[in-house]
């Protein structure tokens, strides 16, 4: 048999995968952003309509005795949320699609999905639909619809000057998630950063709606890996300043090394041209949150680097960041 030299998902990687599949998807007016991004933008009328989807999957992102099954529910609709924050979009409909073992308790998933509705209403989000089936593990699938703004911010528009900023602190959720795979009854802030993100749905509209961040994406992947994403998608290479993470010193010698590659975060990481600072200093008040630069964004023939406190080019493979890469699932 043939089939079994054929490579597997896991030796193509989850951007491998998409790389073969997106240039056969059909486009058309009506996709005013294909693929590529956090949100697809499609139009309905004059409309248009932000569109996500993700998964939560006992094993793969979550073990059942880590969370009370409304936080499992919270969390599978709130990572969803982050991506319409990222495009500065507003959250408004969701469908579920759950899976669970049949011995699964009744009054839990229910639970789940009280809290994954909460959650939504929480955010002006309704749960409109979904879809119960059978499987190995829990896992839920969410597919959120927000409302577009006027201009969407999308990954690709970063340019050679901006700089590069995150809101929030970064680090303390892949400290969280450590904890609870050496005990499952840790607990915590971190733990809890891990358990419960806080999309920045505020900060992610009002950057898009004064026009003031020029690239934007949520950090779900780590810092590193999505700055990556943004650069990859605007041509462009950037200039990180370890010193300016914001990471929290209570996390130790490894708060630079999770803050850059830990991931879970849920903060936004997004750039703004020069000119634009005045307008985002005020606007920083109204944002409800932190705010950091940690650096910025540079020619691509730089490529991405994380700078130490004399300007010296740090080994990101020292910062333990492919360790934390073969970490997640
Ligand atoms: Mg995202």
């Amino acid at each position: 048999m043939a089939a079994h030299r054929q490579p597997t998902i896991a030796a193509i990687g989850e951007f491998g995968f998409l790389r073969r599949l997106l240039p056969r998807l059909p486009a058309g007016p009506d996709v005013v952003l294909g693929p590529g991004d956090d949100c697809a933008v499609v139009r309905f009328g004059n409309r248009n309509v932000l569109v996500t989807t993700d998964a939560l999957v006992e094993h793969v992102h979550f073990e059942r005795s880590w969370m009370k099954p409304r936080q499992i529910g919270r969390k599978a609709y709130l990572v969803n949320a982050s991506d319409i924050a990222s495009m500065g979009g507003r959250p408004r409909f969701c469908v579920v699609a759950t899976a669970a073992p049949a011995d699964f308790p009744a009054a839990d998933l229910e639970q789940i999905h009280r809290g994954l509705a909460q959650a939504a209403a929480e955010t002006g989000a309704r749960v409109v639909g979904g879809n119960l089936s059978r499987a190995r593990e829990l896992s839920l699938s969410v597919t959120l619809l927000g409302a577009a703004p006027r201009r969407p911010v999308r990954r690709s528009g970063a340019r050679s000057g901006d700089l590069l900023f995150v809101t929030g602190t970064l680090g303390e959720a892949a400290a969280g998630l450590r904890r609870l795979q050496r005990d499952s009854a840790a607990r915590g802030a971190f733990v809890r950063r891990f358990l419960e993100p806080r999309p920045r749905l505020r900060a992610g509209e009002l950057l898009a709606a004064e026009g003031v961040a020029s690239a934007m994406i949520d950090i779900s992947d780590g810092l590193l890996q999505d700055l990556r994403h943004l650069c990859a998608a605007s041509g462009v290479g950037a200039e990180v300043e370890a010193g300016a993470v914001p990471c929290p010193p209570r996390l130790g010698r490894r708060a630079l090394g999770l803050a850059l590659a830990g991931g879970e975060d849920y903060e936004l990481l997004f750039t703004v041209r020069q000119r634009d600072l005045k307008r985002l200093a005020t606007l920083h008040s109204r944002l409800g949150c932190r705010l950091t630069r940690i650096g910025r964004i540079v020619s691509k023939s730089a490529g991405l680097q994380v700078l130490d406190a004399r300007a010296n080019e740090m080994n990101i493979e020292e910062l333990g960041f492919d360790h934390f890469a073969r970490a997640r699932g």
